[in-house]
C-alpha cells in the first residue's frame, strides 16, 4: 500500500500502481470526470500514470492554471493530428500551451497556407476530438525514436531529439498521431468540446533568424461551447480597447523609427495624463510622509557592481558608453541612486523611516521580439520609492504601502486584484536566497498579517521570492477581465548591506536599515496602456486630456463661447472651442470620437438665457443647465478625481 496526501492534508491509502484518475474516482465520479491531470509532488503527471510511492497529490481540472495548460498542450497535439490528416507530409516543430491557448510551429512545404483554411482545420479537430482517443504515454529508446522520425522525414523532431539523453525520451500517441513529448496530457480527446484557430504567424525554427521560417498556427480550445463564445466576445471587446489603437486615435503616444523601437514619444494628450498621474502620486506620497528626489539617468559602472546589477542583470541593461576612460550605464532601476542619497548624510534612528520618491526614468533592454506597444518598452517612467526603516517600523510601513495600493485601486475603479506573495525556500538559504533565516520568517509573517488584517486578497507562492527578500506582485484585471501585472512591492535585506547603509540606533550602534521597494502605479507606460483598455479611452474627467469642448452652432455665438471658455479656464478646466465652420452634428461626432467627457452646445437660446446645453460623452443630452452650477459640478469631478458614473 502507498499513502497519498491531498492538498487539505488528509491522507488516503491505496494499492501501489494506482493513478490519479482512480484516486479521483474513489472520491467522487463527478470529480473523476473533470480531472485533466495531477500534480504529484509538485510535478504535473498524466492522470493515468501509475503512482508507486507515497506522494502529495493535487488533482488538476479546468479551474487550475496547470490543468488548463495540460488541456491546451493536448489540444496542440490534436491540432497536429488534424493538420497531418489534412496536409500529409507536414513537418512539426514545437507545440506548447501558452497563456491563453496554444500554438504549433509547422512546415507546410511548398503549400500556400492562409486563414481561409481555419474552418476546415477546426472541423477536422472536432471530428477527431469526438473519437475520444486516449493520450498514450510510451518510454522509448533514443535509437527507436530517431528511426521513427527518420522514417517520417521530420528533421525538426530529429533536431529536438539530438540533445535528449537516452532513457529520458517519451512518445505520446492519440489516434493516428505520435509526438515526441515529455507530457503530460489529458486522459482523452473527448474533453475538447470547442476550438477556434485564432491566428497564423511566421516563426523561425528555434527563434533563430538563420533557421528556416515555419508557420506558427495559434488556437484555443474549451471544455464547452459557451466558454469559447465568451472568449470570442472578450477578444472582440479587447480589440476595440487595444491600447495601441486608442493611443494613436486619441493622440496619446507615438513610436518613430528614428527614435528607436520600444521608445514611446508621449504626445501632448498623453503628457497631460502623465502629469495628472504624477500629481496624484505627489499628493498621496506627500500626505504619507515621502520626500521627493531627482537623480541622473546614468551612473558609473562601479555603482552597478556594488548593487549587483552587474553582472547579474547586465542582459537587461543597455550597453555601456565610455567617457574619459570610465564606463557609464543607463539606469535600469532607481534604487542604487536612492541608496546614495540615503548615504549622503549620517542618519540616526530619529531620521527613520526615510521615504524617498521619484518618478524615475529607467532604460531596459527588451528583445525586439518582446516589445509590445506601451506594455513592453525600453524606456519607462516608474512610480518609484524606497522606504528605509528599522525592523520595528517595518510592519507599519508595509501596511501604509498596502493602504496606498488599495486607495489607488479605488480611484481607478480596479475591483479585481490579487497580491501574489512570493516566499523563500529554507532549503535554498545561502544559494537562491540571502542567508538571513530569521529575517525571512519575520518579514514574511509581518507581510502576511498585514494582508490578512486589511482583507487584501492574496495568494502565497513558495520558492519565488526575490534573492534579497519576500516580494509581492500585484495583479489587476481590467473591466473586461484581462489580467495585468501592475507592479511589485519588495522587502530587501541585501542592498542595505551591499551599499553599507547605516543609521545609529538607540544603543548608539550602527544598524543596517530594511528597505521596501514599491511602485503602486507601476510605470506610466504600462499603467496608461492598462487605463486605455480599462476605460476604453473614455477617461474620467480628471484624467481626460480635454475635459470640456464648446461647440458654437455658428460664428454669431462666438462671443458667448469665448466668455464660457475664459470662465472655465480660470477655474482650471481643460477646455477648447470648436470654431470650425462645420455643422453642429459633425462637431458633436468629432468630439465623441476624441472621447471628450463634456460638450457644450451654444446657440440662440443658450446665449439668451445665459445657460449651457450639455452633452455627456457616451450618454447624450443632459439638457440645458445653469452655467455656474455646471462648472461647479465639473470642478468637483476633477478635484475629487471621481470615477465616471456607470
Ligand atoms: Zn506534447
Ligand atoms: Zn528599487
Amino acid at each position: 500500500m502507498i499513502n497519498i496526501t491531498l492538498p487539505d492534508g488528509s491522507q488516503r491509502s491505496y494499492d501501489k500502481g494506482i493513478n490519479a484518475y482512480q484516486v479521483a474516482l474513489s472520491i467522487s465520479e463527478g470529480l473523476a470526470r473533470n480531472v485533466l491531470a495531477a500534480e504529484i509532488n509538485g510535478e504535473v503527471w498524466d492522470a493515468s500514470r501509475a503512482i508507486q510511492t507515497d506522494v502529495n497529490l493535487k488533482l488538476l481540472t479546468w479551474n487550475d492554471d496547470k490543468g488548463k495548460a495540460t488541456f491546451w498542450h493536448s489540444s496542440a497535439h490534436l491540432m497536429a493530428e488534424a493538420l497531418e490528416a489534412l496536409y500529409p507530409g507536414t513537418k512539426f516543430g514545437i507545440g506548447p500551451a501558452i497563456e491563453t491557448g496554444f500554438y504549433y510551429d509547422v512546415e507546410f512545404g511548398d503549400r500556400e497556407f492562409s486563414s481561409d483554411e481555419f474552418k476546415k482545420i477546426e472541423d477536422k479537430i472536432m471530428e477527431l476530438a469526438k473519437t475520444k482517443s486516449e493520450f498514450v504515454r510510451k518510454e522509448i529508446s533514443k535509437s527507436d525514436a530517431i528511426n521513427y522520425f527518420q522514417a517520417k522525414g521530420d528533421e525538426y523532431k530529429l533536431d529536438l531529439l539530438s540533445v535528449l539523453e537516452d532513457g529520458t525520451i517519451t512518445f505520446y500517441t492519440q489516434g493516428q498521431f505520435t509526438d515526441l513529448c515529455r507530457g503530460p496530457h489529458i486522459p482523452n480527446t473527448g474533453a475538447i468540446k470547442a476550438i477556434k484557430i485564432t491566428n497564423i504567424a511566421g516563426a523561425f525554427w528555434k527563434g533563430d533568424e538563420k533557421n528556416k521560417m515555419l508557420t506558427r498556427v495559434y488556437g484555443i480550445t474549451f471544455p464547452n461551447q459557451k466558454e469559447l463564445d465568451e472568449y470570442l466576445l472578450l477578444l472582440e471587446e479587447a480589440k476595440k480597447r487595444d491600447h495601441r489603437k486608442l493611443g494613436k486615435e486619441l493622440g496619446i503616444y507615438t513610436m518613430d523609427d528614428d527614435v528607436g523601437p520600444g521608445l514611446p514619444l508621449w504626445m501632448p494628450n498623453g503628457t497631460i495624463i502623465i502629469e495628472e498621474l504624477e500629481g496624484l502620486a505627489k499628493e498621496t506620497e506627500e500626505a504619507a510622509g515621502y520626500k521627493r528626489v531627482v537623480t541622473p539617468h546614468i551612473a558609473k559602472e562601479s555603482m552597478y557592481i556594488t548593487s549587483g546589477h552587474l553582472p547579474y542583470y547586465q542582459d537587461s541593461m543597455f550597453p555601456p558608453m565610455e567617457l574619459d576612460g570610465t564606463k557609464y550605464y543607463l539606469k535600469a532601476m532607481n534604487c542604487p541612486h536612492h541608496h546614495k542619497i540615503f548615504d549622503a548624510e549620517p542618519k540616526s534612528y530619529k531620521d527613520m523611516p526615510l521615504r524617498l520618491a521619484e518618478y524615475g526614468t529607467c532604460y531596459r533592454y527588451e528583445q525586439s521580439g518582446e516589445l509590445f506597444g506601451l506594455m513592453r518598452v525600453r524606456c519607462l517612467h516608474m512610480n518609484d520609492a524606497h522606504i528605509y526603516c528599522t525592523k520595528e517600523q517595518f510592519a507599519a510601513e508595509f501596511r501604509a504601502v498596502n493602504d496606498m495600493y488599495l486607495k489607488y485601486f479605488k480611484i481607478f475603479g480596479i475591483d479585481k486584484y490579487v497580491m501574489r506573495l512570493s516566499l523563500h525556500d529554507p532549503a535554498k538559504l545561502g544559494q537562491k536566497y540571502i542567508n538571513e533565516p530569521e529575517l525571512w520568517l519575520e518579514t514574511e509573517a509581518m507581510v502576511r498579517s498585514v494582508l490578512i488584517e486589511t482583507g487584501t486578497p492574496f495568494v502565497e507562492v513558495q520558492d519565488e521570492g526575490a534573492f534579497y527578500g519576500p516580494k509581492i506582485d500585484v495583479q489587476i484585471w481590467s473591466v473586461i477581465g484581462r489580467e495585468f501585472t501592475l507592479a511589485t512591492n519588495q522587502v530587501d535585506f541585501a542592498q542595505g548591506k551591499r551599499f553599507n547603509l547605516n543609521f545609529t540606533n538607540k544603543d548608539n550602534e550602527p544598524e543596517t536599515p530594511l528597505i521596501i521597494h514599491r511602485a503602486p502605479l507601476g510605470t506610466h507606460e504600462r499603467f496608461i496602456g492598462f487605463l486605455l483598455e480599462h476605460y476604453a479611452g473614455k477617461f474620467p474627467v480628471w484624467l481626460a486630456p480635454l475635459q470640456v469642448k464648446i461647440l458654437p452652432i455658428s460664428d454669431k455665438f462666438m462671443p458667448y463661447a469665448q466668455e464660457v471658455l475664459a470662465q472655465f479656464k480660470k477655474a482650471g478646466v481643460r477646455v477648447e472651442i470648436d470654431d470650425r465652420n462645420e455643422k453642429i452634428g459633425k462637431k458633436i461626432r468629432d468630439t465623441e470620437i476624441m472621447k471628450v467627457p463634456y460638450m457644450l452646445v451654444i446657440g440662440e437660446k443658450e446665449v439668451a438665457e445665459s445657460k449651457l446645453s450639455v452633452r455627456r460623452q457616451g450618454k447624450g443630452d443632459l439638457g440645458m443647465l445653469d452655467k455656474n452650477e455646471f462648472l461647479a459640478k465639473v470642478v468637483e469631478e476633477i478635484e475629487e478625481r471621481l470615477a465616471p458614473e456607470a
